[in-house]
């Protein structure tokens, strides 16, 4: 499994929260040892995981540096469409493309607008559905996941491909930029243009060239210019520049739609279809700004088309020798699992029956079962389940509980809920009502120690209480400190006997200086001292135990 080279993963802030993979409509995210990475097989580049992702953790790759590497050579530049409704000062920014030597700037639409005129000829001649292809999402989709819908695709270059084909006719073979709202496009037209661009990437090389924008003057787009194909980002703006009419033409926009569409497409109706992977198509495409709402976008659009009809220089025929015919290709996946190996990894994941299949989606996928194939197809590991993993926890935290060698009760409204292994060893004898009164009393007292007689033996534990979150119940934990206690005397009584013992040296002492007192007077005074003394430290250590 090939990672995506156009969606980047910036594992350093990934969370593993699967959020990209729940809203990834195909599932192309793999989870392997705390990394996701998008494979590039299954992904179709609609750039949900970049926009929904709270960490910043997915991206596309960025081409700014291949923009840079041309720039001391004549080049062309297509802009896409949506180009008005991107920038605030769109004629200023063609202005600063011809300041870093573009030599002709021209609008993507006029491609479109050839392949309007493809699209029509084609859907002349079809009996069934014919569908757009401008949109690589849809393409993509189609070719890996609906590949029965390939017959009814418009076989037609896009038209950023076109308008480089009507560029290239024109001005011969120079370096190419395309720079559109889309990053599906950046596969697209790999090896087709030298450098493709999103809105995005040219406000940040906008922003690191440190221009001032307001101070370049306004300048056109180079002619010839396009008229309907111009509301090609616009939703049934295609269906508007093929000349359709209501009665033979329908648009779905987004991803979702497209692919409940096409699943329940009726192939014995002439009609032809307008898809775009984004919700309200591409003025609403990955890479365009999201400040403005699709009004204000196709607002902005519809005004510059206006301001500038008097001086539109229409296309009136298309050089027969541009190459505008494309073939698309089954890249579905044809790996089918047993039923037996599915059922294995849902076993592997504590769904040891139905009942057990949450189908809760914290993984990212839909259902357990769609989950369980993934690990199959090694995309997943069974670890993403929740359920699973929360029970997983909580089981080793209740072996923790059961085996402590401490004595553990939860007890809730005047019933022992639960008892663990030293509570049921130490217990034994003890009744339900008789453990109660006996927790009663160290909670009540607030004790910290208690003594208790049990199998004929003295017992000292120390108490402590708390309870559980929610009002779940109240726990005591009992810990023997029986041993500890009788260690602790048995020091205090070596301590006490040496202390007498001393004193009784003391005592031989004294009468012995009375005999001899004359010939020792002072050294015996000093040797009470020193025993006094020594006695003391005895004392308060033994205090201190
Ligand atoms: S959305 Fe995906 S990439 Fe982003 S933090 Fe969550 S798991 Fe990681
Ligand atoms: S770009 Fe789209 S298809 Fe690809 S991983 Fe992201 S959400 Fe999935
Ligand atoms: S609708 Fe437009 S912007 Fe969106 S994926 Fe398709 S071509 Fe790209």
């Amino acid at each position: 499994m090939v990672d995506s080279q156009y969606i980047v993963s910036v594992d350093a802030n990934c969370q593993y929260c699967y959020k990209c993979l729940r809203n990834c409509f195909v599932k192309s995210i793999k989870f392997e040892n705390e990394k996701s990475k998008v494979l590039a097989e299954d992904c179709i580049l609609c750039g949900d995981c970049i926009e929904i992702c709270p960490q910043k953790a997915k991206t596309y790759r960025k081409d700014i540096e291949k923009l840079t590497s041309i720039l001391n050579r004549p080049f062309m530049v297509s802009i896409a469409p949506s180009f008005y409704a991107h920038f605030d000062q769109p004629f200023k920014v063609i202005s600063f493309l011809k300041s870093l030597g573009a030599t002709y700037v021209g609008e993507t639409a006029v491609g479109a607008e050839i392949v309007s005129m493809k699209y029509g000829e084609i859907f002349e001649k079809s009996s069934g559905p014919t569908i757009s292809t401008a949109c690589p999402v849809v393409v993509y989709y189609v070719e890996r996941y609906q590949p029965e819908i390939i017959p009814y695709l418009a076989n037609v270059v896009s038209p950023a491909a076109a308008h480089l084909e009507f560029m290239k006719s024109y001005f011969g073979k120079f370096p190419s930029v395309f720079i559109g709202p889309c990053i599906a496009k950046k596969k697209e037209l790999e090896g087709v243009y030298d450098v493709v661009l999103t809105f995005e990437e040219l406000d940040e090389y906008i922003k690191i060239s440190k221009v001032n924008l307001s101070s370049f003057k306004d300048v056109l787009p180079d002619p010839p210019y396009a008229e309907k194909a111009a509301f090609y980002p616009i939703t049934d703006g295609i269906n508007f520049s093929t000349n359709r009419k209501f009665e033979d033409s329908i648009s779905i926009s987004g991803v979702r739609n497209v692919a409940e569409f096409l699943k329940n497409l009726d192939i014995s109706t002439k009609i032809f279809v307008e898809l775009s992977a984004c919700d309200n198509s591409c003025i609403n495409g990955p890479a365009i700004r999201k400040d403005l709402s699709v009004v204000q976008k196709k607002s902005r659009i519809l005004k510059i088309r206006n301001e500038l009809k008097s001086t539109r220089k229409r296309i009136i025929q298309i050089d027969s020798n541009l190459k505008l015919s494309r073939e698309f290709k089954d890249r579905s996946k044809k790996t089918t699992y047993s039923e037996e190996a599915i059922k294995e990894v849902l076993i592997s994941m504590g769904k040891t029956d139905p009942s057990k299949e949450l189908n809760c989606s914290a993984c990212g996928y839909n259902t357990c079962r769609e989950k369980a194939v993934a690990v199959l197809e090694g995309k997943a590991e069974k670890e993403m389940c929740l359920p699973y993993l929360v029970e997983k926890v909580s089981s080793a935290s209740n072996k923790l509980v059961e085996e402590s060698p401490n004595i553990i009760f939860i007890h809730k409204d005047g019933k022992i809920l639960y008892k663990n292994k030293m509570a049921r060893k130490y217990f034994l004898n003890f009744s339900e009502n008789q453990i109660m009164e006996f927790i009663s009393e160290i909670e009540r007292k607030r004790l910290d120690k208690i003594n208790l007689e049990l199998f004929g033996k003295h017992f000292t534990f120390y108490c402590k209480t708390f309870e559980l979150p929610e009002e779940s119940g109240n726990v005591i934990v009992l810990v023997d400190v029986t041993r500890e206690n009788k260690q602790k005397e048995e020091i205090s009584r070596i301590k006490n006997e040496s202390i007498k013992r001393i004193e009784e040296v003391l005592e031989k002492q004294m009468l012995l200086a009375q005999e001899i007192a004359s010939l020792l007077g002072e050294s015996i005074a000093e040797a009470k001292s020193r025993f006094e003394q020594f006695k003391k430290i005895m004392e308060e250590s033994d205090d201190n135990l």
